[in-house]
């Protein structure tokens, strides 16, 4: 089962945060516990394959025994729970079942433990009483146990790793993403995903190299395999040898001094080169990033993904649970801007536990607003939380997704709703706060006009934009090379919005990910945006390029640009015209 690789491999995928590092694999799953593979076991060496199984059963029983024998008076009251576990390795539902399933699968121990445990945990997860529901995670820890003898390792989630390794995966949830301890992950690798989704979002504000949409990454590795990724570059070298491992090194320190480079230039003031001011504001997902918002010295938070929140509990936050995060966000931005965004949840953040209905399309489900202007409910939860943290601070409140004016109608209809409410509740609060929607959808920018007759602030979104607009899915690695910024269809729309947005005389913001690549940045200030808001980690070197750009050689650029038909043209333009300002891009493999 265990393959020998002598050769050194390499993949290639999309850069889903830069960087480089260099450790051991670590495989996880679907759920983001550690990988178990399947293998068949032919009939003959099924009882041997059973053998294992009740040897690991008896080793963890033995083992257990030894800690109840070991129980001191003081904790006698979790005796009742360990004697509990000690009858359940023999349970049928475990013990049986995996067997069980050993025999007519014909397969392997530790998948078919990890195949039945799953599916008890399930079972157990639908039912109500917490009772029940406590005895079906006893089950689960009695299963880890004997996993541990099988595989030398409980059920893991990313959590809880605790040795410094690189995570591989199939997919990761943005969820699992943002659980990752920074301290013990030194970066990942997926089959899926594509450039521009949650998971490569929430890698770079973690600042760890990522590596997405490889395809085959976890069939191609390992559990302790060598791994290198250049998140940069967007390539994976699987078990390297020495030459490869010394280059990489010699790499990994020249990024390093890249960024160390950048950052030293962090404090200074971030104004073209001909005066004009620009706003740098943060994107974040999680109240923590703040330290980082506030290290790389944003202006404020552009984009608070207030859907993580959800994400991570597994369930939507009470009215009051939200109110405390959003405060104590704005207070320690305070006095800077905090954009506040209401959910967005489905599409690529899809969480079972919070909306059950999964859809063939989820792109284009019920998502974001669509979902809230559904779930009056919890969508009016949020607003009260949000006009309630405004007492406290500077918020702007923010509308995701929205594709027609009616929906917008519905979306103040609904604020009305929560002032009401509020009132009647005697809270303090602040209503007059301004209102914005992001620009994310093509009918969106083709409305722009008439939208921006009903809010205060555009904010583009493009994201979303481009996935909409050139009709690929964020996650799907095989559409990923079209899925380009400097797409002309994406200007021309940009350009679209920037007009309404100018002649109805309301702010207008950008805060999709390519505000934050610095590529971008000469075509959007001869465009005329002056806020942009991305990953924190990103605005030194978007701060660097705003320094050494003249709006108004720009704004000549941008003329030129926009009579190109391909983004190759757009491309050779802007690196030939910045060529000396454009950092580190080592794709040179
Ligand atoms: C976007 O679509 O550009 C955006 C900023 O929102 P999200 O990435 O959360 O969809
Ligand atoms: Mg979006």
């Amino acid at each position: 089962m265990n393959k020998t690789v002598t050769d050194q491999i390499f993949l290639r995928g999309i850069s889903g945060s830069p960087g480089i590092c260099i450790g051991k694999a670590y495989l996880v799953d679907r759920e983001g516990v550690n990988l178990i593979k399947r293998y068949p076991v032919s009939p003959d060496m099924v009882p041997n394959e059973i053998d294992r199984f009740k040897n690991a059963v008896d080793k963890a029983k033995k083992d257990h025994a030894k800690a109840i024998d070991s129980l001191g008076d003081d904790l006698s009251e979790n005796l009742n729970i360990l004697e509990t576990h000690m009858v359940l390795f023999k349970d049928k539902m475990l013990y049986g079942k995996t067997i069980d399933t050993i025999t007519n699968d014909q397969v392997n121990a530790e998948w078919a433990l990890r195949r039945v445990s799953r599916r008890i945990s399930r079972m157990f997860n639908q039912i109500n009483d917490p009772y029940l529901r406590a005895r079906g995670n006893d089950i689960i820890q009695v299963s880890d146990k004997i996993m541990h003898y099988l595989v030398g390792e409980a059920d893991l989630r990313i959590s809880e790793i605790n040795k410094r390794v690189i995570i591989v995966a199939h997919d990761l949830s943005p969820a699992d993403t943002s659980q990752i301890q920074l301290e013990h992950i030194k970066g990942f690798v997926t089959d899926r995903g594509g450039k521009d989704s949650h998971t490569s979002i929430v890698a770079k504000s973690l600042k760890i190299p990522s590596v997405l949409g490889l395809g085959n990454a976890t069939a191609n590795i390992n559990n302790d395999d060598i791994l290198i990724v250049d998140g940069s570059a967007g390539i994976i070298i699987i078990n390297p040898d020495e030459d490869t491992l010394f280059k990489y090194e010699d790499k990994r320190a020249r990024f390093a001094a890249f960024r160390a480079d950048i950052e030293r230039e962090s404090h200074l003031p971030a104004i073209t080169a001909d005066g004009v001011p620009i706003n740098l504001l943060a994107n974040i997902e999680l109240v923590e990033e703040v330290v980082s918002a506030k290290d790389n010295k944003a202006a404020g938070i552009g984009l608070f993904r207030t859907e993580f929140l959800c994400l991570d509990l597994n369930r939507f936050p009470t009215e009051d649970q939200m109110l405390q995060k959003y405060r104590e966000l704005v207070e320690l931005m305070h006095p800077a801007p905090v954009t506040i965004r209401t959910l967005d949840i489905n599409g690529d953040k899809f969480n079972p536990y919070i909306d059950p209905v999964e859809e063939a399309n989820p792109a284009l489900g019920l998502r974001a607003v669509r979902f809230c202007l559904v779930n009056e409910s919890i969508f009016i939860a949020q607003i009260k939380a949000i006009l309630r943290a405004a007492a406290f601070g500077n918020i702007n409140l923010l509308i995701p997704m929205i594709s027609c004016v009616e929906e917008i109608i519905g979306v103040k209809s609904c604020i009305e709703r929560a002032v009401i409410e509020l009132e009647s509740e005697d809270r303090i609060f602040n209503k007059d706060i301004p209102l914005g929607i992001m620009i994310e959808v093509p009918s969106a920018v083709m409305m722009a006009q008439e939208l921006a007759g009903h809010v205060d602030f555009f904010s583009i979104g493009t994201n979303d934009l481009i996935q909409y607009s050139m009709a690929i899915d964020r996650r799907n690695r095989r559409v990923a090379h079209l899925y380009q910024a400097l797409n002309p269809a994406v200007l021309k729309m940009i350009r679209l919005v920037v007009d309404a947005a100018t002649e109805n005389n309301i702010e207008l913001f950008m805060c999709g990910e390519m505000a934050g690549d610095a590529i971008n940045i000469p075509v959007l200030l001869g465009l005329g945006l002056t806020n942009l808001s991305m990953n924190a980690g990103a605005i030194p070197v978007i701060k660097k390029m705003v320094r050494s750009v003249d709006v108004s050689k720009a704004q000549k650029d941008v003329q030129t640009i926009l009579g190109f038909q391909t983004v190759q043209e757009i491309v050779d333009y802007i690196q030939k015209e910045y060529r000396d300002l454009l950092p580190y891009r080592d794709n040179e493999e």
